[in-house]
């Protein structure tokens, strides 16, 4: 929906730029040895899977869909377009009433109980949350919208994958006029009178009207602004609660493996304890849960023929200390488990393995404390209680991207463009 209204604001359909295909099924989670569902694209299907779990619960997911929806849509319209620059944005009857009926302040762990007891339930809804920067006793309930998009809106794949929407984005604009200047390093900005002048790259130096800051947050106020520009203290970030971050492996293996879907969850573990140590006690997982992507069984321009491309993501807490030996470690308890549960061997198949981590997140993006989606989604990050997407010191500076509103992750990134897009015309034209 977010990429189809980008679109459209100029005439045009992400069909025009890459192939989308709908995955049936929309993703496998596997809860142990010869203990998996594969959850259904269909809606009848996934009503009687429900019903298999939890007798009577396909009700219950009617009614709780019918709430995520409302949320999905109102939020959408009345909230995520804001640009939180004032608390007057806010102040509307209205919205305090779309804020309570969209459950903006009770918990998701409470709200999820409200509709399923079995546990695999519970995993499936609260998984997708996990992300968002805080154990599902401490998000808004509001967050069931995801919910919503995962189930009814459905699990969508761009045929080549996900950079396929990027050369679509970039293909777009340049036809718009736009000129992209790549592996150009900002390594300052020159402001002078309150006004950023000039932008200082390892390419050379580029005049500025307006300058619109999309790479991290933290890194932007404290490595290209001098202190007396910069709207945030160290003392106020090191206070952000941030969402998690990953340890990733990239794995090309030189067989076709069985077991696996397109997208697989697997949750043989212990997923409060993970997530408690995720956001409560950050460190390093006793027992993960982890997620591995294998876009080679749906698109076969991924992979070699006859290989499997997989990328396996653990999530983790922020700012932790990331060395070859901890990576290790993990890549052989998520193998042993790979294996076992898949009955099948891969490590000795394994031809191509590259590890990502808190070290890489800094190296490549700047990320602050290697984070990987930004601040958390807490009520206490939300809106204006966000860094402002308008610097305070450099009247020509905005920022845009997942530290600012309306938070982490691709459709919100894309809408805070469009949303600081729109703050910069009102005041520059
Ligand atoms: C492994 C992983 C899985 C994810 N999965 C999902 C998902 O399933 N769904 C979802 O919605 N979101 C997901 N996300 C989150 C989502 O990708 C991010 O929230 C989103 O891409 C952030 O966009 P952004 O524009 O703010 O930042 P970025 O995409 O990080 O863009 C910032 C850019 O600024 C550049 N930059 C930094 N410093 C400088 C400098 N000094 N000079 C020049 N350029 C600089 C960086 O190189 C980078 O290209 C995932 C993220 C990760 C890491």
């Amino acid at each position: 929906m977010y990429f189809e209204s980008y679109f459209a604001q100029f005439g045009k359909k992400p069909a025009d730029y890459y192939h989308l295909i709908r995955l049936d099924p929309s993703y496998r989670v596997v809860f142990g040895e010869n203990d998996l569902v594969d959850v259904p694209a269909q809606m009848e299907a996934l009503r009687d899977l429900f019903d298999s779990v939890e007798p009577g619960s396909s009700k219950q997911l009617d009614a709780f869909l019918k709430q995520a929806a409302y949320k999905y849509q109102v939020g959408i319209q009345e909230f995520v377009y804001k640009p939180s620059r004032s608390v007057t944005e806010f102040i509307d009857p209205r919205l305090l009433i779309s804020a309570i009926r969209m459950d903006v302040f009770q918990s998701f762990y409470t709200h999820v109980r409200r509709f399923f007891k079995h546990p695999k339930i519970l995993q499936l809804m609260e998984f997708p949350v996990l992300f968002l920067g805080a154990v599902p006793q401490n998000t808004p309930a509001l967050y069931s919208l995801m919910n919503y998009a995962d189930i009814s809106l459905g699990t969508w794949y761009p045929m080549g994958g996900m950079h396929k929407i990027v050369e679509g984005m970039t293909q777009f604009a340049e036809e718009k006029g736009v000129t992209f200047n790549y592996n150009c390093e900002v390594t300052g900005i020159d402001v002078i009178d309150r006004q950023a002048r000039r932008i200082i790259t390892n390419k050379g130096t580029f005049d500025a009207a307006v300058v619109v800051a999309g790479a991290d947050y933290h890194h932007v106020e404290s490595q290209l602004l001098e202190k007396g520009q910069q709207s945030y203290s160290e003392e106020y970030w090191n206070k952000r609660v941030l969402a998690p971050s990953s340890l990733i492996f990239y794995v090309g293996v030189n067989k076709r493996l069985q077991g696996l879907r397109h997208h697989n969850l697997f949750f043989d573990a212990d997923f409060g304890l993970h997530a408690q140590e995720i956001y409560e006690t950050p460190q390093w997982p006793t027992e993960p849960l982890f997620y591995v992507s294998a876009p080679s069984v749906t698109d076969p321009a991924v992979a070699p023929q006859g290989c499997e491309n997989l990328f396996i993501l653990i999530p983790v807490a922020p700012a932790l200390a990331d060395s070859e030996e901890v990576r290790e470690k993990y890549y052989q308890v998520v193998m042993d488990r790979l294996e076992k549960l898949t009955g099948q061997s891969i490590r000795e198949a394994v031809v191509y393995k590259r590890s990502y981590a808190h070290r890489d997140f800094v190296g490549d993006y700047h990320a602050f404390k290697g984070n990987a989606y930004g601040l958390a989604n807490t009520l206490m990050q939300t809106a204006i209680l966000k860094p402002s997407l308008k610097s305070r010191k450099v009247d020509n500076l905005f920022y845009t991207g997942q530290l600012t509103v309306p938070g982490p992750g691709v459709p919100p990134s894309l809408i805070s463009g469009q949303v600081v897009a729109g703050e910069v015309v009102k005041e520059f034209g």
